[in-house]
């Protein structure tokens, strides 16, 4: 199959529209990262999309929809929910409800609740609306490799195995949505993103943040959300976190590590950069929002390079600090050390 990747015009959406319409994919752009979407109604369309991923058969879709509105028809919307999609729609907040009958079991990898959001971003919405029904998408990456936030990532994944890609430029966010389950009487975080607890809470009163959000899954533990016991967003490279308040320590650690290692690449802060001179270094930011934005695009750009050794300052895990260093473990395998 020959892969178009064109600029998101009004005409290129609306060609867009007409395929989800007619049961085919097309990769599109969120505030979040890059989607691959398809029918959510349509269960060969939801099938070839976990085709075209390689993606495990019980990992859940997430249903995109262009307002509140068209949330009703397809779950069971409780007065907490309806307060949430309010307060934070249009988006990078989804919430887990109980599902009707309408969603193919396919979609919600045969939950009985399915996970629905809004996306803030003016290329997903038309494109919702040309479609004319709600669109399931995961992340438009092969399963395993870091999210797109780029199309040229959607195309290096998906390249002969869907029809279009809609380049809107690059995503503002750069992590996945957070993931709320709204099932219980307390809302709970299945995966961090840009909506924090503090967020949430703020609005719903309470919220809590799933314990196996920052550690690895025991073996035999059910997950709360399926998708967090798959290996996830991992570079080629063996990737290690260095954490720790004191910089002068985390800097030193850095360094020995970096010269131990053949091909290594340090991403630390823009304001340490300067302390790593003659090494290969890449700067990650001067706050967790900018790490956020550009750590799955660097990830991917290691790869590029070829760099076996990524050695990587970390945040401590307030606010969005969660769904960076949620990202950030997985993709290091969870090897984390304290400077
Ligand atoms: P992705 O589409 O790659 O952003 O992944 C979507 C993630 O949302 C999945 O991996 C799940 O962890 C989570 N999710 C989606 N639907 C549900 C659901 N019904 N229950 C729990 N988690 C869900
Ligand atoms: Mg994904």
């Amino acid at each position: 199959m020959n892969t178009l990747c064109l600029p998101a015009t009004e005409e290129n959406i609306r060609l867009g529209g007409r395929l989800l319409s007619e049961g085919q994919l097309v990769g599109f752009p969120t505030e979040t990262v890059y989607g691959l979407g398809a029918n959510a109604l349509d269960e060969a369309a939801v099938r070839s999309i976990f085709a075209a991923k390689g993606r495990p058969q019980d990992n859940p879709l997430i249903v995109h929809v262009a307002g509140k509105e068209d949330a009703f028809p397809l779950c069971h919307v409780t007065p907490l929910a309806e307060k949430l999609m309010d307060a934070f729609w249009p988006g990078p907040l989804t919430l887990v409800m109980p599902k009707k009958d309408v969603i193919p079991h396919a979609t919600c990898a045969g939950l009985d609740s399915v996970g629905v959001r809004c996306p803030d971003h003016p290329v997903a919405l038309a494109l919702i609306r040309a479609a004319k029904v709600p669109v399931a998408a995961p992340s438009a990456n092969t399963s395993g490799k870091p999210s797109p936030t780029r199309a040229k990532h959607v195309f290096e994944d998906m390249q002969g195995k869907i029809p279009l890609i809609l380049d809107g430029g690059d995503c503002m966010v750069g992590v996945e949505s957070t993931v709320l389950s709204v099932t219980g009487d307390i809302p709970v975080i299945l995966r961090p993103g840009k909506v924090t607890q503090q967020d949430i809470a703020a609005v719903a009163g309470d919220c809590k943040v799933a314990d196996s959000v920052m550690r690895p899954l025991q073996e035999n533990e059910a997950a709360p959300s399926p998708g967090m016991k798959h290996r996830h967003y991992a570079p080629e490279g063996k990737m290690t976190i260095v954490q720790g308040a004191d910089e002068e320590k985390v800097v030193s650690l850095l360094k020995a590590m970096y010269d131990e290692n053949e091909n290594a690449c340090i991403l630390c802060r823009k304001s340490l950069t300067a302390h790593f001179e003659g090494r290969r270094v890449f700067s990650i930011g001067d706050t967790p929002e900018d790490t956020a934005k550009i750590l799955f695009a660097a990830l991917r750009d290691m790869d590029e390079m070829k760099v076996s050794r990524i050695l990587c300052q970390g945040w401590d895990t307030g606010g969005v600090g969660l769904a960076v260093m949620n990202r950030m473990a997985r993709a290091a395998a969870f090897d984390i050390i304290e400077a």
